[in-house]
């Protein structure tokens, strides 16, 4: 078992992918409500080592001479992994002797850091979130830290955006209630036209009921929303199950997250500690079984249940 890499998992977006989590768990620069990984416990803007690069490394070479490579090695996990400021040594370390794409999935609320910005370059692909252009709808849906200012997020993006020669995909998360209104969507267009990614990328709730309270963005609304926003190169991120048609998918692993489930309901978390993976592997496998209708998601006292559908 590995402690900072992860996978490979599934991923709809990039393959198969290969796992780097540069923070500990729930370091973050947000809040998200609908974030699946929790709720933030270390909510900061401050950059540091939180991860040892020279473990990461050391996992990262172990990884690459006994396994096949990956499409993609992406750095992402359960927090920001920008906050890691050893981010750009281990990119420049796994460009330099690994020959492997590399992709950051970030919130991108650093970016108006010009250091931050250089120290990405070398990445192939950088797919920063971004979900509100409206003042109340971004610290409603993302409450950042103290600070972060929507004013500077933007123009971070927009500056990050003019700097980098390879793809930038930004990814939208659509929340009905939080960032959908008329308002909140001419706002956003506007914003993404000045951002200007080579794809947008429209989101939603992945698993029903991952969080407390949240409802999802069904297909109807996220194609009206593409519509209103009317941008060039616009894709709405399609459902989760057709992660089963990706090689590296691991029947046994949805049998085993299955079957700890048929047992007894169980939480992201009860399933993370009983099967010694990580909890974003656990994820991929739970929105497969949701999707396909066998196991269900319950809001209990003690966080988000999943437990076998009863038809099955
Ligand atoms: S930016 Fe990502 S990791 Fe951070 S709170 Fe939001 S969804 Fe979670």
């Amino acid at each position: 078992m590995y402690k900072y890499i992860f996978g490979p998992v599934p991923s709809r977006r990039l393959g198969v992918s290969l796992g780097v989590d540069l923070v500990t768990h729930k370091t973050c620069s947000l809040d998200c409500v609908y974030c699946e990984c929790g709720k933030t416990t270390d909510l900061t803007a401050i950059r540091k080592e939180y991860v040892p690069a020279d473990e990461v490394k050391e996992e990262l070479k172990d990884y690459f001479k006994k396994n096949p490579k990956p499409d993609f090695v992406t750095f992402s996990g359960s927090g920001e992994p920008c906050l890691n400021s050893k981010i750009g040594e281990v990119l420049d370390f796994i460009k330099s002797n690994f020959d492997v794409s590399v992709c950051v999935l970030t919130n991108g609320t650093l970016f108006n850091d010009p250091n931050l910005r250089k120290e990405l370059l070398k990445a192939d692909l950088v797919m920063p979130s971004f979900d509100s252009a409206d003042e109340k709808s971004f610290l409603r849906i993302n409450r950042p830290c103290k600070e972060i200012t929507l004013e500077n997020y933007i123009k971070g993006l927009c500056d990050f955006k003019k700097e980098f020669k390879n793809r930038f995909d930004l990814e939208v998360f659509i929340l009905p209630g939080f960032n959908d209104s008329q308002d909140d969507i001419l706002k956003l267009k506007k914003a993404v036209q000045q951002i200007n990614p080579d794809l947008l990328l429209l989101n939603s709730l992945d698993r029903p009921g991952a969080q407390p309270g949240l409802t999802a963005a069904s297909e109807a609304e996220l194609i009206k929303i593409k519509k209103d926003l009317d941008f060039k190169n616009t894709q709405i991120i399609s459902k989760s199950i057709q992660r089963k048609n990706i090689a590296s998918y691991r029947e046994d692993r949805e049998e085993a997250v299955y079957g700890m489930i048929f047992r007894r309901p169980c939480t992201i978390e009860d399933l993370t500690e009983i099967l010694g993976l990580h909890r974003n592997d656990i994820g991929k496998y739970l929105d497969v079984l949701v999707n396909q209708g066998k196991v269900e998601a319950e809001e209990l006292e003690r966080g988000v249940f999943y437990k076998i559908k009863k038809d099955n």
